[in-house]
């Protein structure tokens, strides 16, 4: 402890310290990344039985240039506290954006998806919708080929305005899932309310498909429940044969996992393509 003054004791915790200083030089940097174009978005494909891809999900990585690639858990959680989320958000969409637009010249490309995570932050911007729109405008994208992902709780934390801006972004003709389902607490009552187009099974229930008796319930009653909701459904996280061949007998027929493919550099999804969709 350190004597400040007369009657002040500051005590002073040395890996405090470097906690706090690695912090502000992660916030510098990613300040840098944002500006220096060390941002990058990777492409997990999404398939159907037949290990057709259906669409992809766009993951953001941080390729920087010491610590090399860096996940988007490691720096996601301190953009969203120190507002980076906002300018990074909107490079994720605008990036997204174009590449749709690019890709309606070629024909394995043109019907393709992509799923945008949208976080909490950036959602509850008062011109949410308004950026949204400008962007699709800005690049002439198809909007029905653009999809963003809501978690459940980024929905819960306030519903009204959730269903009011999905309301106006689903009016664009931009879809929506819902990511994470079965992690919050959706009462069944609203979520019907929500225009929702695609309820993605949380990875977590994956996991131990077969043989854990509560995930196979919550896996069977998700399943049941977008298609009472004419919703389609998603199983993330899928590794194994045996989870996929659980997830069809019980009805769902699109998955996204390692089983599959990682989440892929763009030139390694285009070559993944060219193998699976081929023309
Ligand atoms: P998420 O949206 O739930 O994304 C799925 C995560 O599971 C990804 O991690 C993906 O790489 C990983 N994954 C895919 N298949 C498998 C599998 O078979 N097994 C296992 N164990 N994991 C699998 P990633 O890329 O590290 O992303 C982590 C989270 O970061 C995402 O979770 C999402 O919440 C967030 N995130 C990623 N990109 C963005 C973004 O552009 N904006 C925002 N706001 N959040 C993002
Ligand atoms: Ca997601
Ligand atoms: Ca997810
Ligand atoms: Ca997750």
């Amino acid at each position: 402890a350190k004597r400040l003054g007369r009657n002040t004791l500051c005590f002073f915790d040395p890996s405090m310290q470097a906690a706090l200083d690695l912090r502000s030089t992660l916030e510098t940097e990613l300040r840098q990344a944002l500006k220096g174009g060390q941002l990058r978005l990777f492409f997990q494909p999404q398939v159907d039985v037949a290990r057709q891809v259906i669409g992809v999900e766009a993951l953001l990585r941080w390729q920087h240039p010491q610590r090399g690639l860096v996940p988007p858990g490691d720096f996601i959680p301190l953009a969203e506290e120190n507002g980076l989320i906002l300018p990074i958000g909107l490079w994720v969409l605008d990036s997204a954006c174009a590449l749709l637009k690019a890709w309606q010249k070629d024909p394995l490309l043109r019907d393709l998806p992509i799923a945008v995570n949208v976080s909490a932050r950036q959602f509850r911007q008062p011109d949410f919708v308004a950026q949204v729109q400008h962007i699709l405008e800005t690049h002439a994208t198809h909007p029905g080929r653009l999809k963003l992902e809501l978690t459940e709780s980024l929905v819960l934390e306030d519903v009204e305005d959730s269903i009011a801006k999905m309301a106006s972004i689903k009016a664009l003709g931009v879809r929506f899932a819902m990511d994470d389902f079965g992690t919050g607490y959706s009462s069944l009552s609203y979520l019907a309310t929500l225009p929702l187009d695609q309820l993605k099974i949380d990875q977590s229930f994956v996991r131990n498909l077969p043989g854990k008796k509560n995930d196979e319930t919550i896996a069977r009653t998700i399943i049941t429940m977008a298609q009472g909701l004419a919703m389609e459904v998603i199983a993330e996280g899928v590794e194994t044969e045996v989870q996929r061949t659980f997830l069809e007998a019980h009805g769902c027929v699109t998955y996204q996992g390692y089983l599959f493919s990682p989440p892929l550099p763009l030139e390694a999804l285009y070559e993944f393509l060219r193998r699976s969709n081929a023309v």
